[in-house]
């Protein structure tokens, strides 16, 4: 098995202690750990590059505080880069639209959208004490329907039942009048997924989000998907404006490398990460924090 970044780096900065001071010299293999670490996390070359330049720069710029011993400098500036490249602040979910302001969830069958789904419905109605609605678009999935339905009614929330006999569209703009006529603040529509990235599902997904105009386009992504997790973001970002990206399943590896890439490759905030198969299992997404798990 792969050693995790974690791991990586805390051998990396250990061979940097003690070091007089930041050099071109001594700085190279802690350099080329960090390279190596990232790519082995499946962060894209193109993001690993930039971020050893970056790291480079600033490091042999920075003055090493008296207070500081050269290790402690090369983890800083590698936090901080880590911090910039992951967004710097926690980007909350937008809803500032005229209601009912509709969530539409894109991403791979499997990524975890119909979950995230209900964790954000949880969210919104127990946090931010919105009436939501929500509402499964995947017509070729019957389970995916009742799944939602489920999750709903666990949580107590409204759902719009759909068939697989219907159209998506068609669903959804039912649903976004439903929820106009039952004042709801939110309608959260979930959407079919493929197993990879297939030009029928993307038409659909662009017809549903040309016709609801969604204040939010969530791309759901899951962390363990490693390099694919990069390709399925840039043709979901090339195809939908995406607003924000939800990051599954980290509680399954502790590897920050996909926040890293699909953070670069899409440049749109990472909104929540998933933590968990429990509804409860949805948290925000705190950049800074990111970099120190990523850090160890
Ligand atoms: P969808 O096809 O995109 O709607 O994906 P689902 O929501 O059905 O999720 C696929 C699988 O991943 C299910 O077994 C979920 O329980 C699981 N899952 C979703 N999110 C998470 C997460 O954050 N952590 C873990 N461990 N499992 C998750």
């Amino acid at each position: 098995m792969l050693e995790n970044l974690t791991t990586r780096l805390a051998s990396v900065i250990k061979n940097i202690r003690g070091q007089a001071r930041l050099t071109e010299d001594n700085i190279q293999d802690a350099l080329r750990e960090v390279r190596m670490a990232l790519l082995e996390a499946d962060v894209a070359l193109p993001v690993v590059k930039d971020f050893i330049n970056d790291v480079k720069q600033k490091a042999l710029g920075v003055e090493v505080l008296q207070s500081l011993t050269p290790g402690q400098a090369f983890i800083g500036v590698v936090h901080n880069e880590l911090t910039a490249l992951m967004g710097t602040t926690h980007v909350g979910i937008n809803l500032a639209t005229t209601p009912p302001a509709i969530i539409l969830m894109a991403g791979l069958q499997g990524s975890g959208k119909t979950t995230s789904s209900g964790k954000l419905a949880k969210l919104l109605t127990e946090q931010m004490k919105k009436k939501v609605l929500l509402v499964s678009c995947d017509v070729y999935r019957p389970a995916a329907i009742e799944q939602l339905k489920t999750l709903a009614s666990q949580l107590g929330v409204d759902f719009f039942p759909s068939t697989g006999e219907q159209k998506p569209l068609d669903i959804a703009l039912a649903a976004q009048d439903y929820a106009k006529k039952h004042y709801h603040d939110v309608l959260i529509v979930d959407t079919a997924g493929r197993l990879g990235i297939d030009e029928v599902m993307m038409n659909e997904i662009s017809e549903l989000h040309r016709s609801l105009n969604p204040v939010e386009t969530l791309f759901v992504v899951d962390a363990m998907q490693g390099q694919d997790a990069i390709n399925t973001a840039r043709a979901f970002n090339d195809t939908l404006p995406l607003t924000g990206i939800i990051l599954t399943k980290l509680d399954g590896d502790s590897r920050g490398g996909a926040a890293l890439s699909v953070r670069h490759v899409t440049g749109k905030p990472i909104k929540f990460i998933g933590v968990g198969e429990k509804l409860t299992g949805l948290e925000a997404f705190h950049p800074e924090r990111m970099a120190s798990r990523v850090l160890g």
